[in-house]
């Protein structure tokens, strides 16, 4: 089981939490539900008809905890090396490691990607396909990666697509979270 330190609690780091403790890894994600998400009346998410993003966030959080995520009320001030893993520390002085840290705070995260020796550009940190940054085992998801062009939808996939690569990478093989309904007899 990775322990995986996803930073930041809107659409992008709630869906690769999902992700990644509906399939039995240790994810946490620190963030103080703060989102921009609380300003937005979605008519455009795929699926859900007109929801308020209070109420979109709020059944997502429950989703996530749900499956087994841990949302800690927290803000993050210090990301660094330890080892062969990461040290995430609260600006509250707590402190806690990490496999992979999945960077999904927006804007505001970006200096702590620069903590780690991560280039972060105005219109959004540099990530390959999977949203893995110049970092192994640091991933950037949602306006974080994108600041221009933001939706909800669009965050969503990409902590989906990171989450994807770290499982894909812990199963030491391609890895696709695919369910089918219960057959009927
Ligand atoms: C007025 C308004 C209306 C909008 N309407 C729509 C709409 O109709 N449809 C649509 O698709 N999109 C809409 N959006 C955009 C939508 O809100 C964003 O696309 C979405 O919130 C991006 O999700 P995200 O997870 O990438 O980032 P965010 O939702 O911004 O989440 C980032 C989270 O990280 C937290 N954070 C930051 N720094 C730290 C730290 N150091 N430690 C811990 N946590 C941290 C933040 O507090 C925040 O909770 C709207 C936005 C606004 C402002």
């Amino acid at each position: 089981m990775a322990r995986i330190a996803i930073i930041g609690d809107g659409p992008a780091g709630l869906s690769a939490a999902l992700f990644l403790a509906k399939n039995g890894h240790d994810a946490t994600v620190f963030g103080k539900d703060e989102t921009a998400m609380h300003y937005a009346m979605l008519h455009n998410y795929l699926g859900v008809e007109d929801i308020t993003g209070s109420e979109f966030q709020a059944r997502a959080r429950a989703q996530v905890e749900g499956l087994g995520a841990t949302l800690l009320d927290a803000e993050i001030t210090e990301l660094a090396v330890d080892g062969d893993a990461f040290r995430i520390t609260t600006s509250e002085g707590t402190s806690e490691r990490a496999d992979y840290i999945v960077l999904a705070a927006a804007r505001p995260g970006a200096k702590l990607a620069t903590q780690l020796g991560i280039e972060a550009p105005k219109d959004g940190i540099p990530t390959d396909d999977e949203q893995l940054t110049s970092v192994d085992r640091v991933y950037a998801v949602g306006r974080i990666a994108r600041q221009h062009r933001s939706q909800a939808i669009i965050s969503a996939g990409a902590g989906a697509v990171a989450a994807l690569d770290i499982l894909s990478r812990e199963a030491g093989e391609e890895f696709a979270d695919w369910d089918s309904p219960p057959s009927e007899d």
